[in-house]
């Protein structure tokens, strides 16, 4: 008999998690004006809102915490960080940063002008947003089997060289400041991008004169899938493909509350002196001192191992393949859910799962609401809502896609919590046809509504 799979780790320290009824779940949400980011966390009994900031730390780091040097400048923590960014990415300058949005505030007020395009695959929402607050314009160029969410294509993280060519042709050189990699591409489901495919940007970026930068939040993991799925990487190292994807780019953002393993933080990672020296006075306004920009000592000493960490083997497999246990009890149930199933979290497909809901009714953020009524389990919108209004129109923009997204913290839950989660959604989705009815905006605010947002039922 071949012995069945195990975590590679035991558990040292526990954190309660309550059960709630459905008579509280439905109090909660409504004083929460229908919108999930306003619950308290102990009204939440599954929390897969996000991934970010949201994963346990290792005994290691816990003793790293220690260490901190709280030094204001040049701490020896700030040296330990350098040393282990450096080691994992290849680039040799560091900006610490409080998190990753904070790394785009920094970076784009270097680099972004108004009315500059920055190509890419699905921005994340910060990046547009510090994008659109600036006056420039992001325009994703994805590969359309992205938006297909049964297309079994390996890497849907991909850039279409067409599409990213069509920029480069239709704009002067001076109003592209770079080409945006974002791996996984968060917006389009935590699918990976191919090193075949970042090579290519790389190559036509090069021909075009425009630099390439990643948006790194989930480096670790996009590697572990072109270690698994991309012919001639499955004998490289994670270590080793994470080093070959970062030799194409002039630099990355990052958020290290995702493969950093730590709860905040960020950073940005770069070769060129002179965005070094400008964006180090940004940093400094923004941020604070170059050598801890809104990170505490012991914060970086704990990232500085988290990142030697996340590049483990043994720590990806059973990260990714808890994403994909999840995925594959709702598949075998019929619910329908992207597939392949991505990195970090599980896509739900909400436009088909609630067939009766009209779109003006926001149709993710209404099945979020019933997973939570359900069990307590705490999805969110990749809909309507995310997508925010046109800047100029003001008018609703509706996505090609309607998702739930149910994100895995890592290293939190275990699989009897997927099993939990999984029965709840397939509850809801044996009662799919009596949910005729969304939701309606009664407060908002100008851009990343999504957060704040207060809804009333239809
Ligand atoms: C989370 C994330 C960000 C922003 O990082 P924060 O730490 O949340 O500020 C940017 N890009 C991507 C792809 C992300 O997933």
């Amino acid at each position: 008999m071949e012995l069945p799979w195990a975590e590679p780790y035991r558990i040292k320290m526990v954190e309660s998690i309550a059960r709630s009824t459905r008579e509280q779940r439905e109090e909660w949400i409504k004083r929460s004006k229908y919108n999930l980011f306003k619950l308290n966390s102990d009204e939440v009994f599954i929390d897969l809102l996000t991934d970010s900031g949201t994963g346990a730390m290792s005994d290691a780091q816990w003793a790293a915490l220690m260490t901190g040097d709280e030094s204001y400048a040049g701490s020896r923590s700030y040296r330990m960080l350098h040393k282990s960014v450096e080691e994992i990415t290849g680039f040799p300058l560091l900006l610490p940063v409080h998190q990753g949005r904070a790394a785009e505030n920094v970076l784009f007020s270097v680099l972004l002008k108004e009315d500059m395009v920055i190509p890419g695959n699905a921005h994340f929402d910060t990046t547009k947003g510090h994008i659109e607050m600036r006056r420039a314009h992001a325009v994703d160029c994805t590969i359309d089997e992205a938006y297909d969410i049964y297309d079994a294509h390996p890497f849907k993280g991909n850039i279409d060289l067409e599409k990213l060519e069509r920029v480069y042709k239709e704009h002067d050189k001076e109003r592209i400041p770079f080409c945006l990699i974002t791996v996984t591409c968060n917006t389009s489901g935590g699918q990976p991008v191919s090193m075949e495919n970042i090579r290519a940007v790389k190559e036509l970026s090069d021909r075009y004169g425009v630099p390439v930068w990643f948006d790194a939040a989930r480096y670790a993991e996009n590697a572990y899938f072109i270690q698994q799925r991309e012919e001639g990487y499955a004998e490289k190292s994670v270590r080793e493909i994470v080093r070959e994807m970062f030799s194409y780019g002039q630099g990355m953002t990052m958020s290290s509350k995702k493969d950093g393993l730590v709860n905040i933080g960020g950073f940005i990672a770069l070769r060129d002196e002179e965005i070094y020296r400008a964006a180090s006075n940004f940093t400094i306004i923004y941020e604070g001192y170059v050598t801890y920009g809104g990170m505490s000592g012991r914060d970086m000493a704990a990232l500085a191992v988290g990142l030697q960490e996340s590049a483990g083997e043994d720590y990806l497999e059973t990260r990714i393949e808890q994403v994909r246990y999840l995925g594959e009890k709702l598949h075998e149930a019929g619910v329908p859910i992207q597939y392949p199933v991505g990195g970090h979290a599980v896509f739900v497909d909400a436009t088909k799962f609630l067939p009766n809901v009209p779109k003006e009714e926001y149709i993710a953020q209404t099945l979020a609401i019933e997973l939570y009524l359900e069990a307590g389990v705490r999805g969110v919108e990749i809909g309507t809502l995310l997508a925010d209004r046109d800047p100029e129109t003001r008018e609703n923009r509706y996505p090609r896609l309607e998702l739930l997204r149910l994100a895995l913290p890592r290293r939190t839950y275990t699989n009897n919590h997927m099993d939990y989660v999984a029965a709840a959604l397939i509850r809801v989705y044996e009662r799919r046809e009596e949910i005729t009815k969304g939701y309606k905006i009664v407060y908002e605010p100008e851009i990343l509504r999504h957060f704040s947002v207060e809804l009333e039922k239809n």
